[in-house]
């Protein structure tokens, strides 16, 4: 057995980690892991039990609750990709909601939250060799990495990338309401106190706005053989 390698990805919100990364498993034969899924199945659960609106957010009882909170991911056969499971439920549509967005920035500021995800995490990993993405996996998840990403693009071309992507799926949105939620989570994600998105200094920077999904993925994968990152088996 060789060695298992992880691939970090950091970066804002809608800047195309997850499409990146779905296609680098693919590549290398890796798992992918959607920490924001997590985040957003905990802010579904908060929502569900009335745990958190615009005018109340009982914290204590969601951190009073965290045990009750199961988290899964399993295959989806029709799209070959991973769906997240809350307690048994398939929740992959019901997280993407514009109602997930707004307050899935103040779920993850809660460090028990955080805590509790981050261990989810690293015991999903082990012994495996996956691609994380998320806005913590460089800098605490796994701090030694093999290969660190950080993704940016300007909040414009950001917001309009998750506004079609959501109207393909059929969903009713708006563009102001989506630019406003990209920029309001970038604001809570970067300066929150516990674990705040940055850029750690051995995080190579990817520009978006400059390189389409193709030209990011030939370059990254070029870095990914400068680390002799290898195929995993599986
Ligand atoms: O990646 P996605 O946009 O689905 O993440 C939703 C939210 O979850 C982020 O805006 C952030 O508040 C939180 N998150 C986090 N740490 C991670 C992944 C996501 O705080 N590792």
């Amino acid at each position: 057995m060789g060695k298992n390698h992880i691939i970090a990805i950091d970066g804002y919100s809608s800047t195309g980690k997850s499409t990146l990364a779905k296609k680098l498993a693919n590549e290398l034969n890796f798992i992918y892991i959607d920490t924001g899924a997590m985040y957003r199945a905990v802010t579904y659960y908060a929502l569900k039990n009335h745990l958190i609106s615009d005018r109340h957010f009982d914290k204590d009882e969601l951190i009073r609750l965290l045990d009750d909170i199961v988290i899964e991911f399993k295959k989806n056969p029709e799209t070959g990709h991973a769906d997240v499971y809350l307690n048994g439920k398939n929740i992959e549509k019901d997280i993407r909601q514009m109602e997930v967005s707004n307050f899935v920035s103040h779920i993850a500021e809660v460090p028990e939250v955080r805590k509790k995800l981050v261990a989810e995490q690293r015991k999903i990993a082990q012994n495996k060799s996956v691609v994380m993405d998320g806005r913590d996996i460089g800098s605490v998840v796994f701090p030694n990495a093999d290969l660190k990403l950080f993704m940016t693009a300007s909040p414009e071309i950001r917001a309009q990338r998750r506004f079609d992507e959501m109207k393909r799926k059929g969903m009713e949105v708006n563009f102001d309401e989506v630019f406003q939620n990209v920029k309001k989570r970038d604001k809570i994600d970067t300066e929150r106190e516990d674990s705040p998105l940055i850029k750690t200094d051995d995080a190579i920077e990817i520009d978006n706005d400059s390189l389409n999904e193709q030209e990011v993925f030939d370059w990254v994968m070029k870095q990914v053989r400068k680390k002799n990152i290898i195929s995993g088996q599986s």
